[in-house]
């Protein structure tokens, strides 16, 4: 290709709303453009990238016996309804001329299931791998980071089903080591982690995370056993505490705390600390009320409150309820007074503590010396908190956890029969009895994974692809386009290397050599050849972008110098695995 006649349109000035290193340079470098806001254009280099991304996790998919279609970003909203989903904020909902209403796909478990519902009815034609990469659309709160969190976006999905738990078990262990080569294969450095299945939901599922600062989920590791989980997932151990006892605690007493609602405001006006306090969260799972207690210092993970309950959603509940519940503004909720049939779930580090502060369900006014137990009824104690840096381990005996933020990747699910049973996808087995069909679902996030790249693999010059996902292989740079000489060069290796098969980006522009060099290195394309001076001594320039260390190459021999950079850039890229 020659950049005369590509089409790179470089931004100098990078909105400031632009905060992540990848989202800067993917613009600056011309890889992507904003449309509105979560809704970009991939330019030609970026999806170039796209482009090789997508072949990376078709091959490997393909290896493992899985089968690409393709399926409408049209979704008949009925199908959600079947599951339940129809009603998720996250979905753009349209009708069509007849008002019959369709949302966007934000991922396609329901239209994979009606196609199975309706061609698989026996044992015999499964186990069974179909996956696509498609545009996925959804309409996110919070639209970041560029292509990372995009309100359209492209992902790689798969789906799996099976006549067993043991049969989807292969299947996603397969897939688990597949996503491993993928990422290796683009160069980046993933960890696996314990995960909240969030709208997808179904059982046991696994995220791969990029370490990076700019991510956005939090990751918890153990430094020990390494136990890695999402926080949204992280359990942590009983802490198995005994309580104090109650006999020596005076009688609890109500404290007028006016305007006190925060954790903060209320430790300041009594004059202790957080630990002594215990919030009161009131919340809903699957829409029944409930209550739940965690220490003034932690923060309520509603997702462990949810499964602690055997529940399928959970939400905060509405002010107007809690106010009725309570019989008090919001910010005053305490466990003593509320009503006998309201659940009241405690994480169990309070089991350890007695003689606290909580709210007394009435205006302005708290609770202080209270204990369980005594003032309320023991709550059920359950693992409820997000956590943190600096707690053990609930995996192993002696390990502690630490944080590193991260961006999530991909995301493995054994579904179950979630969407099976809710669907009727059924088939016969050997004695002709029906079942639910066992699924597995898997996604990676194509677009994310350009940013995610560009997030590893930069310096301050600009991006340093990877060679399995640059846009080209080589760059070779005309120094001089006036000069005669360095142009037959140029001319002569850009017609070889394109003959030997080498995706070469010739830079044959009319510009001054410096903004030539800052471009390339801007681009990140791995190897550079330039053609500048040497040519006189029959010489050009090889270097790669990643150390830029040059070496002075006869001409004829540039070919097979850069093929064994090639291969030994590629070769640096291979699985380890599987
Ligand atoms: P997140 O927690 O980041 O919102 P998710 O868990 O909702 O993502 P999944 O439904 O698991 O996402 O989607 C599979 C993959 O698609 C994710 O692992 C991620 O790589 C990618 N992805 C999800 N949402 C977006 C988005 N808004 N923009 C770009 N990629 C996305
Ligand atoms: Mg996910």
């Amino acid at each position: 290709m020659r950049a005369s006649r590509y089409f790179v349109p470089t931004l100098r000035e990078v909105p400031a709303e632009a905060e992540l290193t990848s989202h800067r340079l993917l613009l600056r470098a011309g890889f992507i453009r904003k449309e509105s806001a979560g809704v970009y254009v991939y330019l030609p280099l970026g999806w170039r990238v796209i482009r090789k991304i997508e072949q990376i996790v078709r091959e490997e998919t393909d290896r493992i016996g899985g089968i690409e279609l393709f399926m409408p970003a049209l979704v008949p909203q009925e199908l959600l309804d079947e599951t339940g989903r129809s009603g998720l904020d996250i979905l753009f909902k349209l009708r069509d001329r007849h008002q019959r209403p369709f949302t966007l796909g934000f991922t396609h478990e329901e239209i994979i299931t009606d196609i199975v519902r309706n061609f698989v009815s026996s044992y015999r034609q499964m186990p069974l791998l179909l996956y696509q990469i498609q545009t996925k659309f959804r309409d996110e709160p919070r639209p970041r980071g560029g292509v990372i969190r995009a309100r359209e976006f492209i992902m790689y999905d798969a789906y799996s089903f099976d006549t067993d738990h043991e049969a989807l078990e292969r299947v996603y262990q397969a897939l688990r080591r597949a996503y491993f080569r993928m990422f290796e294969r683009m160069g980046l450095p993933t960890i696996i982690v314990d995960a909240e299945a969030g709208a997808i939901g179904g059982g046991s599922n696994e995220e791969y995370m990029i370490v990076a600062d700019g991510g956005e989920d939090k990751v918890l590791q153990c430094d020990s056993c390494g136990y890695g989980a999402n926080a949204e997932r992280c359990e942590l151990p009983d802490p198995a505490l005994t309580p104090p006892v109650v006999d020596a605690i005076p009688p609890m007493e109500q404290v007028a705390t006016p305007n006190a609602r925060t954790v903060e405001e209320v430790t300041a006006f009594l004059n202790t600390t957080a630990d002594r306090l215990v919030k009161t969260l009131l919340m809903r799972v699957d829409g029944a009320p409930v209550a739940a207690l965690v220490r003034g210092d932690r923060e309520l993970n509603p997702y462990k409150l949810m499964h602690a309950l055997d529940g399928e959603s959970v939400e905060m509940m509405d002010a107007e309820t809690i106010e009725q519940i309570t019989k008090a503004p919001v910010g005053f909720a305490g466990p003593v007074g509320l009503p006998a049939d309201l659940p009241i779930l405690a994480d169990h580090e309070l089991r350890g503590l007695q003689d606290f502060i909580t709210g007394a369900n009435a205006e302005d006014a708290h609770l202080v010396h209270v204990c369980w137990g005594r003032d309320f009824t023991e709550p059920r104690w359950a693992d409820l908190r997000v956590a943190q840096a600096g707690d053990r381990c609930a995996r192993c005996a002696d390990g502690i956890l630490r944080e590193v933020r991260g961006i999530e990747v991909g995301h493995i699910f054994q579904l179950g029969t979630k969407y099976s049973e809710a669907m009727g996808a059924q088939f016969t087995d050997g004695e002709g009895n029906l079942h639910p069909i066992i699924m597995g679902c898997y996604g990676l996030g194509v677009s994310r994974c350009l940013a995610a790249i560009v997030e590893v693999h930069h310096d301050k010059d600009g991006i340093r692809f990877p060679i399995s996902v640059a846009p080209f292989e080589v760059v070779l740079i005309l120094v001089n386009s006036e000069d005669e000489a360095q142009r037959a060069v140029a001319e002569r290796l850009y017609e070889q290397f394109s003959q030997a098969g080498f995706e070469v980006f010739y830079d044959d522009r009319d510009e001054r050599s410096g903004v030539k060099f800052k471009d390339a290195d801007l681009i990140g394309i791995p190897i550079q050849v330039v053609v500048g001076r040497g040519v006189q001594e029959g010489q050009v320039e090889v270097r790669l972008r990643a150390d830029k260390t040059p070496e002075q190459v006869p001409i004829e021999e540039a070919m097979a110098r850069v093929g064994e950079l090639r291969q030994s850039l590629y070769h640096a890229l291979r699985p380890s695995e599987g």
